[in-house]
C-alpha cells in the first residue's frame, strides 16, 4: 500500500512540467488526484490517462488559479469527486525575465496574479476542507536565495510565496495542517524550454555552479513533494526545501 493511500490531492498546473510529475508521483503512492490545467486540457487528460493506466485515480479540471471562482471550482472538484481533501500542491506558475529597465506592468500583474494571488485564492478555497494531518506544498524557487539578475519580478513573486508559506504554517499549525515550500533549481520542463533557458548560457553557467553537475528533471521535484505531503514529514512545517542539486 502506498504512503498516500486514501488521501485526496489537488495539484494546480498539472497539465505539464513539474505539476504533471507531481500528480503522477502522488497517485503512484495511492492518492486520488485532481489534475488542474489552465489552457492545456489535452495535457491534463494525458496525465489522467497515465495515472489510471497505472492503476491510480485522477480527474482533470480546468481553472485559472488567479480567479476566485475558478480556484473554488478546482477545490470543489476534489470534494465532489472524492469526498475530501488532504493535500494541496500550489504548483501553477509563470515566469518571464527582463532587466529592470524593461519589465512591464503587464508582466508584473500576470506573474503576481498567478504566482501569488493564485496561491492565496486556492489555499483560501481549500482550507475549510482540510483537517488534522493535511499538507499544503507551495512550489517556490531557488531564485529567492540565488536572486539572479533579470528576475526581479519573478523572484519577487517567489519571495512572496516563501513568506506566505511561513505565515500559513503558523496560522494553520494549531489545526495540525502543515505548510511547506519546495524551492527548485532549473528544471527541464515545457515552460523552461519555451523561454529558452534550456540550451542557453544561463543553463551551462548554472550547471557549472551545481555540485551535482546537471539541471533537474520534474521527477527530482516530485519525489520531494511526495515526502512533504506524506506523514514522513509530519514534524516539518514552515520549511523551504531547496531542491537544486546543491546550487545555492
Ligand atoms: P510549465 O511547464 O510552464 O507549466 C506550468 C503549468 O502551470 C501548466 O500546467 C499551466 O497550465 C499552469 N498554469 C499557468 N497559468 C495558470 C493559471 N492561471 N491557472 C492554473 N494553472 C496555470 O512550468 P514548470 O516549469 O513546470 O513550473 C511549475 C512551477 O515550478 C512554477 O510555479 C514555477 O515557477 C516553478 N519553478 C520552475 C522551475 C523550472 O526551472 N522549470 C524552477 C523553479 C520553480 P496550462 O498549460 O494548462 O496553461
Amino acid at each position: 500500500m502506498g504512503k498516500l493511500a486514501g488521501k485526496v490531492a489537488v495539484v494546480t498546473g498539472a497539465s505539464k512540467g513539474i505539476g504533471a510529475a507531481i500528480a503522477k508521483a502522488l497517485a503512484a503512492e495511492g492518492a486520488s488526484v485532481v489534475v488542474n490545467y489552465a489552457s492545456s486540457k489535452a495535457g491534463a487528460d494525458a496525465v489522467v490517462s497515465a495515472i489510471t493506466a497505472a492503476g491510480g485515480k485522477a480527474v482533470s479540471v480546468g481553472g485559472d488559479v488567479s480567479k476566485a471562482s475558478d480556484a473554488q471550482g478546482i477545490i470543489s472538484t476534489a470534494v465532489e469527486t472524492y469526498g475530501r481533501l488532504d493535500i494541496l500542491v500550489n504548483n501553477s506558475g509563470v515566469y518571464e525575465f527582463a532587466p529592470i529597465e524593461e519589465f512591464t506592468e503587464a508582466q508584473y500583474r500576470k506573474q503576481f496574479d498567478i504566482n501569488v494571488l493564485g496561491v492565496l485564492l486556492t489555499t483560501q478555497a481549500a482550507v475549510k476542507h482540510l483537517g488534522e494531518g493535511a499538507s499544503i506544498v507551495n512550489v517556490s524557487s531557488v531564485v529567492t536565495t540565488v536572486t539572479p539578475p533579470g528576475t526581479a519580478v519573478y523572484s519577487g513573486t517567489k519571495g512572496a510565496v516563501d513568506a506566505i508559506t511561513g505565515v500559513l504554517a503558523r496560522e494553520l499549525g494549531p489545526r495540525k495542517i502543515r505548510v511547506n515550500a519546495i524551492n527548485p533549481g532549473i528544471i527541464e520542463t515545457e515552460g523552461a524550454h519555451a523561454i529558452g533557458v534550456i540550451g542557453s548560457d544561463f543553463e551551462s553557467q548554472t550547471v557549472s555552479q551545481t555540485p551535482l553537475g546537471r539541471i533537474g528533471q520534474p521527477d527530482d521535484i516530485a519525489s520531494a513533494v511526495v515526502f512533504l505531503a506524506s506523514d514522513d514529514a509530519k514534524w516539518l512545517t514552515g520549511e523551504h526545501i531547496v531542491a537544486s542539486g546543491g546550487l545555492r
